[in-house]
């Protein structure tokens, strides 16, 4: 059903870059025998899921949305694909992204826009906007997503579906293509809080494959989503962070984060103000990190190894030597907006800046780190408007990266500090586009996402 799904409308959403179609029915046939033969199955076992171009796949093609990894077919599944290939999860497909990633509107893909199934003309947000669109229009009922900045969670906002980041380290990054490895976290794009717990829980957990995995069992999420179902937070306190949902917010996205907390109230849940004074720097700091550490990242793709080769003709009568190879493929292979980032994370890091900017970024980090430690000492979760605005139109900020970086103002903070996000859908903008909730906990406590998350759906 989800196959026909994708056949009646991906030509409209463009959703997929890559469908998985026979791989996926026979491992459906194949759960379908095992079930009827009483073999004990997980709870997800045949539920189909569309997984982003970021998470390498054995065997599929995987891009992360650049020209430089066309025609690349991995030789090894991460590990978020094997659990989710021992569990009998179908694997739909791979899903649209900005290149690397890097984006909050799925424009920087090298492959075509994402549209929002709300809206074909507007973006489904980014970077994991193939998966949010997805979900969202009915394609497949579960997607992985990656958030380095809000990847996963403001694509939710803007397609109405919920989205997870975990705490850092609780996910393995073992086969995600890094883009930033200090702030990259995969997890999970659902149409519910409850789904999203179970597939957090089939991902999640110790990888000895990750050096930054957590070795320690995930608290119980699912659980956690059941109990908040009762709609009942006596006792929670919810802080609500002054410094997010002010100013440049729009009068919508106001609206209905104010309704929430009046449901929040009406579930016995008590509201108290808490200050996070450094939050104004963070995206500053974010945009130190994330290209420093990018930029180093990125530096294995250089023509020898994966993907596209370009090789200059000789015409000029130089030499063709390895230097002018990686320097060809990269030029032809990156986008524009992964070369600004490569610009800005070398400049940041070279001799004689380096303590300038990304000390400084650093520096930034700790104190967002203890802006979160205090606030928490205040409340058992913190909750924002997960973006700005809702979903704008296609092309509307494609030419100013700043407009488009800012869209992630309330989100880049928990990357910043590891801890775990969620949003929820909030309802519709007076503009009839769907507004997304964001839920913050302390690290380690993800379960407190899912109980509040699920009480307010
Ligand atoms: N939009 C942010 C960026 O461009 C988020 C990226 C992400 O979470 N992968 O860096």
């Amino acid at each position: 059903a989800h196959l026909d799904r994708i056949g009646d409308v991906d030509g409209a959403v463009h959703a997929f870059l890559y469908l998985n179609g026979d791989d996926a029915l026979a491992t459906a046939r194949d759960v379908d025998a095992r079930r009827a033969a009483g073999e004990p199955l997980h709870v997800l076992a045949g539920v189909p899921i569309a997984v982003k171009d970021i998470v390498v796949t054995k065997g599929m093609p995987t891009t992360a949305g650049s020209k430089i990894l066309e025609g690349w077919v991995p030789p090894y599944d991460a590990t978020i694909t094997t659990r989710l290939r021992a569990a009998g999860l179908p694997i739909l497909g791979k899903t649209n992204m900005d290149e690397f990633a890097m984006g909050s509107s799925t424009e920087h893909s090298a492959y075509g826009n994402t549209h929002n199934p709300w809206d074909l003309d507007r973006i489904p947000g980014g970077s994991g906007g193939g998966s949010a669109a997805a979900v969202a229009s009915y394609e497949a009922p579960l997607a992985i997503g990656t958030d380095t900045g809000g990847s996963i969670r403001q694509p939710g906002a803007v397609t109405g579906t919920v989205g997870v980041k975990p705490t850092y380290g609780s996910v393995s990054r073992y086969g995600l293509i890094a883009l930033a490895s200090s702030l990259d976290q995969a997890g999970p794009v659902t149409r519910t809080v409850l789904d999203a717990a179970l597939l957090h829980e089939l991902i999640g957990g110790h990888d000895p494959r990750d050096s930054t995995s957590i070795d320690e069992p995930l608290p119980a999420l699912s659980a956690a989503a059941r109990r908040g179902a009762s709609g009942d937070l006596t006792g929670v306190r919810v802080g609500v962070i002054t410094e997010l949902g002010g100013e440049g917010y729009s009068d919508g996205v106001r609206a209905r984060f104010e309704e929430s907390l009046d449901l929040l109230r009406g579930a016995g849940a008590e509201i108290v103000e808490v200050s996070c004074p450094h939050f104004e720097y963070a995206l500053g700091a974010y945009y130190l990190i994330l290209p420093a550490e990018a930029s180093s990242n990125l530096a294995k793709f250089d023509g020898m190894r994966f993907g596209l080769r370009v090789t200059p003709d000789g015409s000029d009568g130089l030499a063709v030597t390895a230097e002018r190879v990686m320097s060809a493929t990269r030029g032809a292979g990156f986008g524009d907006e992964v070369k600004r980032r490569i610009i800005l994370g070398t400049y940041a890091l070279s001799a004689g800046y380096y303590d300038a900017y990304y000390g400084s970024a650093q520096k930034v980090r700790t104190l967002i780190q203890r802006d979160f430690a205090a606030a928490f000492e205040k409340a058992d979760v913190l909750v924002s408007p997960t973006a700005p605005t809702t979903a704008f139109k296609l092309g509307e900020k494609l030419d100013d990266p700043l407009a488009m970086y800012l869209n992630d103002v309330a989100t880049i903070p928990a990357n910043l500090a590891g801890v775990p996000g969620m949003s929820v859908p909030n309802g519709l903008s007076d503009d009839g586009l769907p507004v997304g909730l964001q839920i913050l906990a302390p690290a380690k406590a993800d379960d407190r996402l899912y109980r509040v998350g699920a009480a307010l759906e």
